[in-house]
């Protein structure tokens, strides 16, 4: 299995480092993220290191979004959250600080002080929306 011996998240996968786990099989591990955005934040992570969503194999990427939507249903069911949020960041300037990759599963709670970094709905520019959906297409 890919591992990497600078990565925390390896270091975790491997028991050399603490974690609160709150579900695992053989590929993929969920525990508590150390610096919750609100309770209940969890990450869910291939056990095989991949730096980020463009490396990660298809069968992992599947395997972890199947753990993380069954998260997402504890969390709603047992913490009493009023939605969740998915959040995978890829790359630096995503915002991504730890290059394994992992998927955040953030309960929502109504009222709660989470920011989105854009405002859905704001409008944009329509001849750019599909000049760059020419780009992105096919
Ligand atoms: P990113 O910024 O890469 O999307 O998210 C990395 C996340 O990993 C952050 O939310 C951060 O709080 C969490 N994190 C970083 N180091 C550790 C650690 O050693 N243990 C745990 N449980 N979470 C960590
Ligand atoms: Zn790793």
């Amino acid at each position: 299995m890919a591992t990497d011996s600078e990565c925390i998240f390896c270091k975790i996968v491997a028991g050399e480092v603490p974690a609160t786990k709150i579900a695992e099989d053989e590929h993929s591990l969920a525990f508590m993220d150390i610096n919750p955005g609100t309770r209940g934040h969890a990450l869910v992570i291939p056990k095989a290191h991949s730096a980020d969503l463009l490396e990660i194999p298809e069968d992992d990427l599947a395997r972890v979004t199947a753990m993380a939507k069954e998260i997402a249903r504890r969390a709603k069911e047992r913490l009493g959250a009023d939605g969740v949020n998915l959040v995978n960041s890829c790359g630096a300037d995503a915002w991504q600080t730890v290059f394994h990759f992992h998927m955040h599963v953030l309960p929502r709670y109504k009222d709660d002080t989470v920011k989105l970094p854009w405002m859905p709905g704001a409008g944009g520019d329509t001849d750019e929306i599909a000049a760059a959906g020419r780009e992105l297409a096919s």
